[in-house]
């Protein structure tokens, strides 16, 4: 009986997303931004988020770390449970910030900094690493996303491609559980927007969990497992990407690959 309870349990922590979001709604004011979004994501697994523009994709994805709390609905991530409406503990938002790393469409890194600082410095704040520990880690990141030779130039010296893998590299210093993406390469030229796709297929590749909101198709058809597609608020469909870029079912759907391809 015991036994069969413990296999139980291993099969359901198995089969357990890292992060479920229960009817998630956000409203500013009157205007409701998303709807009631429903959405599980496995750990390992890459979810790009497509749909037009205002659609709700980035307030989702803010909404995802609680930088925009929720109007009403419930945020899970690793056991930590959030809940719209209820008094949020400091720890439980602190324990979920630390979870999740966030990748923005510009790099906000401090040009004040050297790269090396700036990958360091939340290191040393944030997860209480010894200057040292934090310089040693951000060194491995940086060598990660191609950069060990850019450590003691300033952001601004760098490329857009590059500044951004030093944002990437910034995210991961946390170890993360979750990278979250938003329009990473948008701001790039389309051959500095390819190396911070490169940078980000190989995080998948290493078995990542993402969310990466993208205008990329071709990352969406390619790297990424699942593909959801939002419109005013809601999701109108989702499922494996190449079912959904492919053979997409919904009239919404085919309407956004016509206007996009
Ligand atoms: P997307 O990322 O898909 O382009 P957004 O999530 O940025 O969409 O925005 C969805 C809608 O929410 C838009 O109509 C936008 O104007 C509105 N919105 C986003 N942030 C705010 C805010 N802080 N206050 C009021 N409205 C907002
Ligand atoms: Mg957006």
């Amino acid at each position: 009986m015991q036994a069969e309870a413990a296999g139980t349990d291993a099969g359901r922590a198995e089969a357990r997303p890292l992060i479920v979001l229960d009817k998630v709604v956000k409203r500013y004011g009157t205007h409701t931004v998303l709807s009631g979004i429903d959405l599980e994501v496995h750990a390992g697994n890459v979810m790009a988020i497509i749909g037009p523009s205002g659609s709700g994709k980035s307030t989702l994805l803010r909404c995802i770390n609680y930088l925009e709390p929720p109007s009403s609905g419930t945020i899970m991530l690793d056991g930590i449970r959030l809940e719209a409406g209820r008094a949020t503990s400091r720890k439980d938002l602190a324990l979920l910030r630390r979870s999740v790393g966030m990748v923005f469409q510009s790099f906000n890194l401090f040009p004040h900094m050297s790269v090396l600082r700036n990958v360091s410095l939340a290191q040393e704040r944030v997860a209480g690493r010894s200057r040292k520990e934090a310089d040693e880690r951000s060194m491995q990141l940086l060598s990660r996303v191609g950069l060990a030779d850019k450590a003691h130039q300033y952001p601004l010296r760098c490329s857009g491609g590059q500044q951004q893998r030093v944002a990437i590299a910034r995210a991961l210093a946390l170890d993360p559980k979750v990278m979250l993406f938003d329009e990473p390469t948008s701001s790039l030229d389309p051959e500095l927007g390819l190396e911070v796709l490169a940078v980000m297929r190989e995080l998948a590749d290493d078995g990542m969990t993402m969310i990466v909101v993208t205008h990329e198709m071709r990352f969406a058809e390619n790297v990424s497992d699942t593909v959801l597609v939002m419109a005013d608020g809601i999701i109108v469909e989702q499922g494996p990407s190449a079912e959904v870029m492919r053979n997409p079912r919904q009239e919404r759907t085919k309407r956004f690959l016509r206007a996009v391809n």
